[in-house]
């Protein structure tokens, strides 16, 4: 059960990952949750590190998509700006939007991961279609309360996850 919970890699944020380790890996296809790991809320327009990392990405032929759960008007004005394709109403922790992106984008599982800050959402999603996945550190602490209630109950989740699998822990980038 608390194996449905584990993230393959756990990186400090989404900008550090980078195209030699995904090639390494032969991933081709990055879904990223978008609130908290991707943008936040207060910053809609995203930091200048997020828009290198995906120029990087985009020069290593490796395809990015977002894959959030929310509704397609508030997606759509998020990602917008950024020019990034998209799956909306994904019902994380469900498998249905990662494994609807994985066949649009004709990308196999093992090709294919998962990024999100959260465990109970994002990755536990990504558990369930199969695929790998990294939890970042959520960019900004202060959230809506619907997310801060499931933030309690994640710190409970990882404090038993550190607990079975002590070298879990945050790095920099992908890790062997
Ligand atoms: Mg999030």
């Amino acid at each position: 059960m608390l194996g449905q919970f584990k993230p393959t890699w756990m990186v400090s944020a989404i900008y550090n990952i980078t195209p030699t380790e995904l090639n390494k890996r032969g991933i081709k296809l990055v879904l990223t949750d978008l609130d908290n790991t991707l943008i936040a809320w207060n910053n809609p327009s995203g930091t200048i590190a997020l828009k290198n990392w995906m120029q990087e990405l985009e020069k290593a032929d490796i395809q990015l998509v977002v894959v959030s759960n929310n509704s397609k008007r508030r997606v759509g004005q998020a990602v917008g700006p950024l020019g990034l394709p998209f799956v909306c109403r994904a019902l994380k922790p469900l498998p249905f939007g990662i494994n609807k992106a994985v066949r649009n984008w004709k990308a196999t599982k093992a090709e294919t991961i998962m990024i999100g800050d959260q465990l109970l959402t994002d990755v536990l999603a990504a558990n369930s279609s199969h695929v790998r996945s990294v939890l970042v550190k959520p960019i900004i602490k202060t959230d809506a309360w619907v997310t801060w209630f499931n933030r309690f109950v994640e710190r409970y989740v990882m404090k038993m996850l550190v607990k079975k699998y002590p070298k879990l822990t945050f790095r920099e980038d992908l890790y062997d």
